[in-house]
């Protein structure tokens, strides 16, 4: 099948594992960094506590009515959690900036995704809806892979309390680009967010599967399903461009 002149006005990109890897190499780099943070700040670091602990927040959301996650929040509650001590602001702070340098510097994109965007921005509006509780780490990566300039919108659920698949990210979106739903077609990597939330709001979407997921998001009964699934971005082509 393909979607040009479907009426379709603008394409909305999620980001991690679909635009850029972030997989499992890039959570432990982000992991090993906060770590090497909290031995300096605090001591003798347990990885494996720390790792547990940060898995168990980052798919907090998914529980808890798609309630994103608030940085200062889970980077406290990580301190006391690893080592029964109320932390300083400051030090929360210093990890919290460990954080966001090590998402920025683990963030690359393939040489493909500039040229596949230039491609589709002839005959489509472009957005990006990412699920990340730091709007600055996304702005900085984009704009450190070189990708900002492509959107007219970026929308981070950080900045908006809701992570897709709730509801809020996307009307976000929309409202922005002053369209309707079927107009704007979704690519997304997340079963549950990208596809289940885009299909919700009545937008088209395309499921990706180039890159690992980071977490674990199988289908349950009633759900939509993808438009279209492809295993590579470039597969885009020949089902968006006339
Ligand atoms: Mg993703």
């Amino acid at each position: 099948m393909t979607f040009a002149n479907n009426g379709i006005k603008a394409v909305l990109f999620d980001y991690g594992n679909t635009l850029i890897e972030y997989g499992p190499r890039q959570v432990k780099a982000q992991y090993v960094a906060l770590a090497k943070e909290l031995s300096r700040l605090f001591g003798h670091c347990d990885f494996s506590r720390l790792k547990a602990i940060r898995d168990r927040q980052a798919l907090a959301p998914f529980h808890n009515g798609y309630v994103e996650n608030d940085m200062k929040l889970i980077t406290g509650e990580l301190i006391e959690e690893m080592y029964q001590v109320i932390p300083e602001e400051a030090q929360i702070w210093a990890l919290i900036e460990t954080r966001y340098r090590a998402f920025v510097h683990a963030t690359e994109v393939s040489s493909d995704v500039p040229s596949l965007l230039i491609r589709l921005r002839d005959q489509y509006r472009l957005g990006l809806v990412s699920n990340y509780p730091c709007s600055r780490s996304i702005e900085d990566s984009l704009k450190k892979t070189g990708l900002r300039h492509f959107f007219e919108v970026v929308v981070v659920s950080g900045d908006l309390g809701y992570a897709k698949p709730h509801p809020k990210p996307f009307e976000t979106m929309l409202d922005h680009l002053k369209l309707h739903p079927e107009e704007c077609l979704f690519v997304g990597d997340n079963w549950l967010a990208d596809i289940q939330g885009a299909k919700r709001m009545g937008m088209p979407a395309i499921l990706i599967s180039q890159y690992a997921p980071y977490g674990e998001f199988k289908p349950s009964d009633g759900d939509h399903q993808p438009d279209a699934t492809i295993s590579h971005l470039s597969e885009l082509d020949a089902l968006l461009l006339s």
